[in-house]
């Protein structure tokens, strides 16, 4: 999707009271400007104040502690910032770094045009050192999925895709919300933007080989 499609598809949500984005709070400012912050950090007045979108990618590089965040929609966005936006095409640049290609996923979403591969699929197409990921059992599968992806401490995403191509849930130990884009994963209930999860990625990807890999060791 275009940028200006992303931009568009934005301003319809925002104009539709999605003011909310993963850990983020948009607010609307004089003029057609827009104030992010984490939406824990609503009231504070101490916050730091940015006004470049690119600043978002900085933001978003280091948890709280300092540590480096692999996973951009895990729930461990940093707090403390402010960052003031001109327009709706600054907020897209700011949004697309803070959540890297989520909004070009929620467009297609919205328009009936998203695709999601089965985990098996994205496991059997690996190369290399990840082809063994493939190995991984069902049952070992269930409990990675349940762990790693889970909203509370691991990923912020709504998964779209199943197991495999007989439509197989993604995992048991997941609630029925986690695949519910209507749902606020952050758990705090508001109306959201939602952060589609259209096919594993490559951390999951390398947690199977991990799990594939114990196995084997274990079995040794
Ligand atoms: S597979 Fe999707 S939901 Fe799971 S951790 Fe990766 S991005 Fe998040």
């Amino acid at each position: 999707m275009s940028s200006l499609a992303q931009e568009v598809a934005l301003g319809k949500s925002l104009a539709a009271g999605l003011w909310c984005i993963g850990q983020i709070a948009i607010e609307p400012q004089e003029n057609g400007r827009f104030a992010l912050n984490h939406r824990e950090d609503a009231g504070r007045n101490d916050l730091i104040a940015h006004t470049q979108p690119e600043k978002a990618a900085e933001i978003a590089r280091f948890d709280d502690a300092g540590k480096y965040r692999p996973l951009k929609t895990a729930p461990n966005l940093r707090r403390g910032w402010r960052l003031v936006l001109e327009s709706v095409a600054e907020l897209r640049v700011a949004l697309d770094l803070f959540y890297p290609g989520r909004l070009d996923v929620f467009v297609a979403w919205e328009n009936n045009a998203l695709s999601a591969t089965p985990l098996r699929e994205t496991l059997a197409r690996q190369t290399g050192m990840y082809r063994v990921a493939a190995k991984i059992g069902e049952e070992e599968a269930n409990t990675l999925v349940g762990n790693f992806c889970a909203s509370d401490g691991g990923c912020l995403r709504t998964i779209m895709w199943r197991r495999d191509e007989n439509g197989t849930t993604p995992s048991t130990l997941l609630p029925a919300e986690k695949f519910d884009p209507r749902y606020d994963q952050t758990g705090l209930g508001e109306t959201v933007i939602p952060l589609l999860c259209q096919e594993a990625c490559n951390l999951l990807v390398a947690e199977a080989r991990k799990s594939v890999q114990g196995q084997d060791r274990r079995g040794q």
